[in-house]
């Protein structure tokens, strides 16, 4: 909790500061203040339609709880949004899916360059090291000049191997050879860096799905995880690039980066209402401990913190 409320100073001093302002200036519950409220979540990027609900499901609760009293109406807010949030998704949720024992787990990252994939694989690979397991990672974003280079040094730091093949070979074939290390080598996690260049959406998307042939070809349940890094700070943005690898690629989880620069903590519920996609991680700086698994009760009342 301690590590949420620091990391996400700038989320809660937006999304909440707007919320206490609005709740200074309570009066009574009336159209007013359902106005003023639906207008602070959509000024916290919350997303319409997952606002308009929030406001209806509000008025039904306040009136049932004869909620009159601004901490009654703050309380109904905070356990609405975790409510909601919770209802939008499938369950199970933010928990990672692991391979069966004596299988590598296979892990893909996707996403746009610039979003924080290769930082969040960097993070991940640190913890998981830390938690005693044996991580190996993967350059397959051969596109990118310096991407590589850029993954070895999370390497390095996290002390985990990295396959990397030449600048511009072909990613499948970085894919394949670290697919067969992580099995020969009983590795118990492989992280898959992938490229992200918008300028050829198509392309992109032909070459995700080609890596992942090859990974199942090696492992027919594999990728056990295929995850969309997402920035926070990109607002609408974000939904859209969400939209698209959705399309496309079978994403099982959002990694939302860059929490900490942003004032707009809502875009974790629009994001969910409109993309059913769990949030698994959130990122909130730029160090290896700045990764959090998302828990939407502990996020919700850290902004209101
Ligand atoms: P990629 O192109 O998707 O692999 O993105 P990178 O991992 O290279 O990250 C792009 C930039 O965002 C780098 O400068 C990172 O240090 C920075 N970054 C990544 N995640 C976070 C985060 O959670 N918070 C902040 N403040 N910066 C981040």
């Amino acid at each position: 909790q301690a590590l949420y409320n620091k990391g996400l100073t700038k989320s809660r001093g937006g999304f909440a500061e707007r919320f206490n302002r609005f709740l200074a200036n309570f009066r009574t519950v009336d159209e007013d203040f359902f106005d003023d409220l639906e207008e602070t979540l959509i000024g916290s990027d919350v997303g319409f339609d997952m606002v308009i609900r929030i406001s209806d499901e509000l008025r039904e609760e306040v009136k049932l709880k004869n909620a009159k009293r601004k901490e009654d109406v703050s309380d109904v807010i905070i356990k609405k949004l975790v409510d909601i949030y919770e209802e939008e998704g499938s369950g199970e949720d933010n928990q990672m899916h692991f391979a069966p024992t004596g299988q590598p787990t296979i892990i893909m990252f996707v996403g746009v360059n610039g979003v924080g994939k290769t930082t969040t694989i960097g993070k991940l690979a640190s913890q998981y090291q830390k938690a005693g397991k044996r991580v190996l990672l993967a350059a397959a974003d051969t596109f990118r000049a310096g991407a590589t280079k850029q993954l070895q040094e999370w390497g390095a730091i996290a002390q985990v191997p990295v396959v990397a093949g030449k600048d511009k070979s072909d990613p499948a074939s970085v894919v394949f050879e670290a697919v067969k290390r992580a099995r020969d080598e009983a590795y118990d996690v492989l992280f898959i860096d992938t490229a992200g260049r918008l300028q050829n959406n198509f392309n992109l998307m032909q070459e995700l799905e080609k890596m992942k042939r090859v990974v199942q070809r090696e492992i027919p349940d594999a990728p056990h995880e295929v995850l969309l890094v997402l920035d926070a700070t990109t607002g609408q943005n974000a939904i859209q690039q969400a939209k698209l690898f959705k399309d496309s690629t079978d994403v099982t989880g959002i990694v939302l980066t860059k929490m900490d620069g942003t004032a707009k903590g809502g875009i974790v519920f629009a994001i969910r209402s409109e993309m059913h996609l769990p949030v698994k991680w959130i990122g909130f700086g730029e160090k290896a401990t700045d990764l959090r698994v998302f828990k939407p009760e502990e996020f919700v009342y850290g902004l209101f913190k």
